[in-house]
């Protein structure tokens, strides 16, 4: 059997920012609205910072109003709720996004609740997660809808497919499976206590794959032709000892690629498949915001 396509989350990221930064110019020529993105990182952590940096980027280089609130890592939990009762209250911004996740002293879920629903763009808002789940418009969050927008350019109509989701958190699993559902696909969302699970994943068409653990899914856990999607962003050391003992680590997803790659049809590579979509859904999500706000 051939080589799985691989799906190139570059191309489809490079797409879609392309096509927000058209519609930015359009919204602004048309109605004089320029899209605003307010993201708020609270404390030093590295990771959050790269983050950070790459979506203030981002909503600029498509010609969005574009906000970067770095408060000290001893913030308040009450100041920190002050500035997103300010940022709901603002003209200029239509989405707000507070990085996660935020120091152990300030409790996520009071503050993604502060956050407006209508500006909710990471769409972890219980309202927005309510929606989704209702099948009605929603903000909804932008991995997932990554994930669903590579399904649909390279597999194309989902119906009746059989999709296998492993990992049912709020901010990947379940989203993604309601996604699917929305799409006519007939969705199990599998977890850390499925029963045979490489049973449940050889029944899946489409297979996602949002667990955490480094290349968990074998490549005999996979239907042959299945589209595979693999969310995972897992560090691990080097392959090489030399690399591995200097400390070097890699990032590596939750399928096991170089097996996987053989029996599917199509799948993700990580680095460089999921993660890249991110944050051009979330620019997506601060325009599709600024429209409904705008009445538009
Ligand atoms: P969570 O840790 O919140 O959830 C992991 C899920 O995997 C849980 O539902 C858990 O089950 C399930 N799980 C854990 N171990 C097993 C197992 N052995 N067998 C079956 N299921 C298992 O992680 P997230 O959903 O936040 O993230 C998942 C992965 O996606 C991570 O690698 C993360 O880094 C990556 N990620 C990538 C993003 C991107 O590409 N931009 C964005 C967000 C996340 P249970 O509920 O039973 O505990």
């Amino acid at each position: 059997m051939a080589e799985a396509k691989l799906i190139d989350g570059k191309i489809y990221a490079e797409r879609l920012r392309a096509q927000v930064a058209a519609e930015v110019a359009q919204l602004r020529a048309d109605h004089g609205l320029q899209p605003g993105l307010a993201v708020v990182l609270v404390g030093d952590d590295p990771a959050s910072e790269i983050y950070v940096r790459s979506k203030g980027e981002h909503s600029l280089a498509v010609g969005m109003h574009s906000v970067t609130h770095r408060l000290p890592g001893d913030t308040a939990q009450h100041d920190l709720l002050r500035l997103v009762g300010e940022l709901n209250a603002d003209p200029q911004i239509h989405g707000i996004l507070v990085q996660m996740p935020l120091p152990a002293h300030l409790d996520e879920r009071a503050v993604l609740s502060a956050i407006s629903p209508d500006k909710d763009v990471d769409g972890l808002h219980v309202v927005n997660a309510g929606r989704l789940a209702s099948g009605i418009p929603a903000l909804t969050p932008c991995t997932p809808l990554g994930c669903m927008i590579l399904l649909k350019e390279t597999v194309g109509d989902l119906t009746g497919l059989r999709a296998v989701v492993v990992g049912r958190s709020v901010l990947v699993g379940r989203p993604i499976a309601q996604l699917l559902l929305q799409a006519d696909c007939t969705v199990t969302i599998a977890h850390s206590r499925t029963r045979d699970l490489a049973a449940v994943c050889r029944e899946a068409d489409i297979l996602i794959a949002a667990v955490g653990r480094p290349r968990m899914i074998k490549g005999d856990w996979i239907k042959p032709g299945a589209a595979v999607i693999d969310v995972g962003i897992n560090r691990v050391p080097f392959d090489d000892p030399e690399k591995a003992a200097a400390g070097r680590t890699k990032v590596v997803g939750d399928v096991d690629f170089k097996d996987a790659r053989q029996v599917a049809g199509w799948i993700t590579p990580v680095p460089g498949g999921v993660g890249l979509m991110t944050v051009a859904v979330l620019l997506q999500n601060t325009v599709t915001a600024a429209k409904r706000l705008a009445g538009l």
